[in-house]
């Protein structure tokens, strides 16, 4: 009999029993019938998994006075194994094996031969279901193959007459078992603990007989099409650049995708009896099998793209699209994925998301930004972390030592909770610092601003004690939103976050969109295109040409600003004509509005960022037009190295405290000086202790930051003699140092100035 045909014969029995109304163990008292039936073995049984043990639920041919009786743990004896590893046994002689037990209740002392496959959901093993007879001799694969089909059908079965505690299974691999500690890169300090979630979510099969074949191969057949038309799609867009990481990934996918020998395998499960869903699952366990013992990294890496692609094409069959945001997250939660973008983050319940860990992510990836002003701890360049998590697991995060340590020992898990507490205090102690105005040592005002884009980051202006708001990144409304945010909605967010501000002042940045952070109502025109987005149709470029969408956002501000000041800023800023034409925009809405008798502001400041280069050697013709500069160093140091900010391959490449970006802002400093126009950096360097340092050294005396950042940099500022880092700056930056950042270190600690 070939595989199919056996599988299929005993299918379609287990398809009627299953529709039957009989209760769940008289099912399985049939299930063992038919199976043993099936394969000619004496002995069929079924353990299942209950607090902890298995134990036996069903058997034919071994001692009924032992069913519910015989119990065993996992990993004890040939059962326990199977569960543990979660992988198929089949032996000649059964006692011959070093983890054989012999259970005398049972009576198969009489029985040589054994086989036996796990029953698995969600990836564990909830029970397993044997084989056993007199003669000795293994089984053939077309024996075992039906048998773990079988098992696919059990799984379901047990399931759905809740047999087992799915939920609390704990049939580990050796790979998923155990404490184990990951490395990667600090993207957002912080500690966090909390449970495994995957941002695309693992398919969870609901039917696995199928009512007709031809209508399962049918649904396969467009799954695939469907697949296969998102990969190309995927390959040919350019937002994943050229030569990149993302092209290998995506060859591997697209040589999956079409791969001819993973349909046919598919075919044949579905020919054996299988729905679509449990067809791809099936052929997914067995080549996990395949691969679980070929002990080679590089095929590991290619095994998570088949996972991937695998878990795509039961996504598309079953329908189930949308990722673990929108299921809702039940606990606290590590979100766990291969890259994320900023709206998809902010679709996470933020009460509940404590950290995420990414396989890609750099430090100024919006995601990063986002999580940073979410408070969320980030770790990103993790290897292999799909493959070495489950849903599930606990974890704890440390962002800082840019370190993930999964099913975290009693001992680990009490230093981490020491740790916490300390970070608890320390940030009590910048809590304190909260209405303390920071003054360096010789005296010199620093302002401490914060950055903020989502209403929910209002409150912590109080909280952080900031000195207002140097950069709203309003393109953050528009991310969050499922379609454009109309005038009216706007203006309302922008009037209530001037309220809270009060006296503080808030600088509006317009719209930054395109780059990393494509909108899907605009994504058809939007620089997803584009080759190389981050330089492309973006922000001040595009909402110039979409002049509709600048020009109700400047009537949104100037409404929600009636009767105070407002500071507008524009975004990417290359030529000092676009910002003409900018101002040109909320000058006529203005007068527009002035004509309606209508509430103006009492003044309105407009300032640009500073983060396209080629404006440096353009400031003495823009300053008059100025109130204020703000110097944006995620784009900045991209355009300087010529180094994509979003690229995981170089996000450890460039240094911010390099000579060339330190000199280059000291000579933006010296542009501005003596003119009535304030200068500030709102980028991420300037929330980081040793960059702000340097910063003040070279004359910056105006950062705006993360909110989380505020009472760190308020701390440092308190240490700091200008006179004495601008010394040091200067000299370091006349002769820079082999490594200007140990030089800086090294200073810091001299001082006792913390800078970690
Ligand atoms: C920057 O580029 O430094 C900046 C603050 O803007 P964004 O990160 O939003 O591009
Ligand atoms: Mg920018």
């Amino acid at each position: 009999m070939t595989a199919v045909a056996s599988a299929r014969s005993i299918l379609t029995q287990l398809h009627e029993l299953m529709a039957s109304r009989m209760h769940a163990q008289g099912k399985l008292n049939q299930v063992v019938d038919i199976i043993g039936e099936a394969l000619s073995s004496e002995v069929c049984s079924i353990y299942l998994l209950r607090e902890g043990m298995l134990e036996l639920y069903a058997t034919r041919g071994l001692n009924q006075d032992a069913v519910h009786v015989t119990r065993m743990a996992i990993s004890e004896g040939l059962t326990g194994t199977i569960a543990q590893n979660v992988e198929t046994l089949n032996l000649a002689e059964a006692a011959a094996h070093p983890e054989f037990q012999y259970r005398p209740e049972t009576g198969e002392e009489k029985f040589h031969s054994f086989a036996g496959v796990p029953i698995v959901r969600r990836e564990r093993a909830v029970g397993v279901l044997t084989v056993q007879h007199v003669d000795p001799r293994r089984y053939d694969e077309v024996e075992i193959e039906a048998l773990q089909t079988v098992a696919m059908v059990l799984a379901e079965l047990i399931h759905n007459a809740g047999l087992v505690d799915d939920e609390g299974a704990s049939g580990l691999s050796p790979a998923h078992s155990g404490q184990e500690i990951l490395h990667g890169l600090t993207l957002v300090s912080g500690l966090a603990s909390g449970n495994a979630v995957f941002h695309q979510p693992r398919v969870t099969i609901e039917h696995t007989v199928a009512e007709d074949t031809e209508t399962e191969r049918q649904r396969v057949y467009l799954a695939f099409d469907k697949m296969r038309e998102q990969i190309d799609t995927m390959t040919n867009q350019a937002e994943f650049g050229v030569g990149g990481e993302h092209e290998e990934v995506l060859e591997t996918y697209k040589m999956f995708a079409y791969d001819e020998g993973w349909s046919r395998r598919i075919n044949e499960a579905i020919d054996s009896g299988l729905t679509a869903e449990a067809a791809i699952e099936r052929v997914q366990q067995r080549t996990r099998m395949r691969m679980r013992q070929i002990d080679d990294p590089l095929l590991a890496d290619r095994m998570h793209d088949l996972e991937d692609l695998s878990n795509r094409l039961l996504r598309i069959v079953s329908g189930q699209l949308g990722t673990a945001a929108s299921t809702g997250l039940r606990g606290d939660t590590i979100l766990i994925a291969r890259n994320l973008g900023p709206a998809e983050l902010l679709e996470y319940d933020k009460r509940r998301l404590k950290g995420v860990v990414l396989e890609e992510g750099s430090l100024t990836a919006h995601v990063v930004i986002v999580a940073r002003a979410m408070g969320v701890p980030v770790v990103g360049r993790v290897r292999n972390l799909r493959g070495l998590i489950r849903e599930g697991d606990p974890m704890l995060l440390d962002g800082s030592a840019g370190q993930v340590t999964l099913r975290p020992l009693p001992g680990m898990i009490d230093t981490f909770e020491t740790r916490f507490a300390r970070s608890k205090q320390r940030q009590a102690a910048y809590a304190k610092l909260r209405d303390v105005e920071p003054f360096t040592r010789d005296g010199q005002r620093v302002q401490v601003m914060m950055n903020a884009g989502l209403r929910d980051d209002i409150p912590m202006l109080s909280l952080t004690g900031a000195d207002g708001i140097g950069l709203f990144r309003t393109e953050f409304q528009f991310l969050v939103s499922a379609a454009l945010p109309q005038r009216e909605r706007q203006m309302r967010l922008y009037r209530d976050v001037l309220e809270a501000a009060g006296k503080k002042p808030v600088i509006f940045r317009t719209v930054d969109i395109g780059g990393d952070k494509s909108l899907p109502y605009l994504r058809s025109e939007s620089s997803r295109e584009d080759e190389n987005p981050a330089m492309g149709w973006r922000a001040l470029r595009l909402a110039l040409e979409r002049e509709g969408l600048l020009k109700s956002q400047a009537r949104a501000l100037i409404e929600a600003a009636a009767g105070k000041t407002l500071n507008v800023m524009f975004p990417m800023v290359s030529e000092p004509w676009e910002f003409d034409a900018a101002h040109a925009v909320f000058q006529a809405q203005l007068a527009f509005l002035k004509r309606q008798k209508r509430r103006l502001p009492q003044e309105i400041r407009y300032g640009v960022m500073l983060e396209v280069p080629s404006l440096a050697e353009m400031l003495d013709v823009l300053m008059p037009k100025l109130s204020f500069i703000s110097i944006g160093t995620n784009d900045l140091t991209q355009f300087l190295f010529a180094a994509d900010r979003a690229n995981p391959k170089l996000a450890e490449r460039y240094d911010w405290l390099s000579p060339s970006i330190l000199r280059f802002i000291r000579r933006v400093v010296g542009s501005t000086t003596g003119y009535p126009v304030d200068l500030g950096v709102c980028g991420e360097m300037g929330g980081r202790r040793l960059e702000a340092l340097a910063l003040i050294g070279i004359g910056l005396r105006r950062f705006s930051i993360t909110p989380a950042a505020v009472g760190p940099i308020k701390e440092l500022v308190r240490k700091v003699d200008t006179a004495e880092i601008g010394a040091a700056m200067s000299a370091w930056l006349a002769a820079p140092p082999p490594d200007l950042r140990a030089a800086l270190q090294q200073w810091a600690e001299d001082r006792d100035i913390e800078v970690e």
